[in-house]
């Protein structure tokens, strides 16, 4: 507030000495104020911007309807300010563009036990350490994947009843490769078969299991993808995503997926605008 009270003083200031100058040189000062009065209201609106503030994130909790849904994640508190950016995801997939300099994904998956986690909004299972893929010449470690019902992303308009992101993470950069995975109603899943019955049912709870399994044989053997440059589809929203979205889906039955959507609810953020954005495709 000091800031903008010293600045409408010194445009004040400014303004008079502008206006002595407009009786000597008429002409071009009239066409000088123009800018300056636009200056000014630049200045006056970015310090308005700032001086509202939000609270701090600690405590704070999104949902996906209501006054903490979707549309309001960026007003709620301060770290969530990316979920208002124009580098969100998930999108409509829709125009891929084919590129064929684009690389195959190079996975490096070992198997790894079982650690499922209620985090509320989502049924995640972390992952064993050891577990790699290379996208565009980076190394991505696979940490966790989790679940959304119905799916978060779109092809031309249509969702899928589930979809599987496979979060990966460079710890030099700190960045993220997600590979998305459609989950379509079908033939009974023999990986998800082992965890359906276990599920943790109340937030924060977890089930550590015998099974052992890769994250191999939760993908469709064709690799094709589309990938666009995103975010995180929950808040903060970071805009920090290279996706990988599986154009081939797998199959689940109706029972399996329902296991998940009736623990996490609907948890799909809604597709954001692409903003200028291309979807490129990788035909494995
Ligand atoms: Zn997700």
């Amino acid at each position: 507030m000091i800031l903008q009270r010293l600045l409408i003083q010194l445009t004040g200031a400014q303004l008079s000495n502008l206006l002595n100058i407009t009786k000597e040189m008429n002409f071009l000062a009239k066409h000088s104020l123009l800018p300056f009065f636009g200056f000014v209201l630049v200045l006056t609106a970015v310090s308005c911007k700032d001086d509202k503030t939000l609270p701090s994130c600690e405590g704070v909790t999104y949902e996906y309807e209501g006054a903490d849904g979707p549309e309001h994640w960026s007003e709620l508190c301060v770290d969530y300010v990316d979920c208002g950016g124009k580098v969100q995801s998930p999108v409509d997939i829709t125009n891929a563009v084919d590129d064929a300099s684009l690389a195959a994904v190079a996975r490096t998956y070992s198997n790894s036990g079982t650690h499922i986690v209620n985090k509320g909004h989502t049924i995640q299972f972390n992952y064993d350490g050891g577990s790699t893929i290379v996208v565009n010449g980076e190394s991505y470690e696979l940490l966790q994947f989790h679940t959304h019902t119905h799916s978060e992303h779109t092809v031309g308009g249509v969702s899928a009843p589930m979809e599987i992101h496979f979060v990966h993470k460079n710890a030099t950069t700190g960045k993220l490769a997600v590979i998305g995975v459609f989950v379509e109603e079908g033939a009974e899943n023999p990986i998800l078969k082992h965890f359906v019955d276990h599920l943790p049912a109340t937030k924060d709870a977890t089930y550590e299991g015998a099974v052992s399994f890769t994250a191999q044989d939760l993908m469709p053997s064709d690799l094709s993808y589309y990938t666009y440059a995103g975010s995180l589809t929950t808040p903060p929203c970071s805009e920090i995503v290279t996706w990988i979205v599986l154009e081939h889906h797998i199959e689940a039955t109706e029972e399996q997926i329902h296991a998940f959507e009736a623990l996490e609810h609907e948890n799909a953020r809604p597709v954001q605008a692409l903003e200028g954005r291309t979807i490129k495709h990788h035909k494995a």
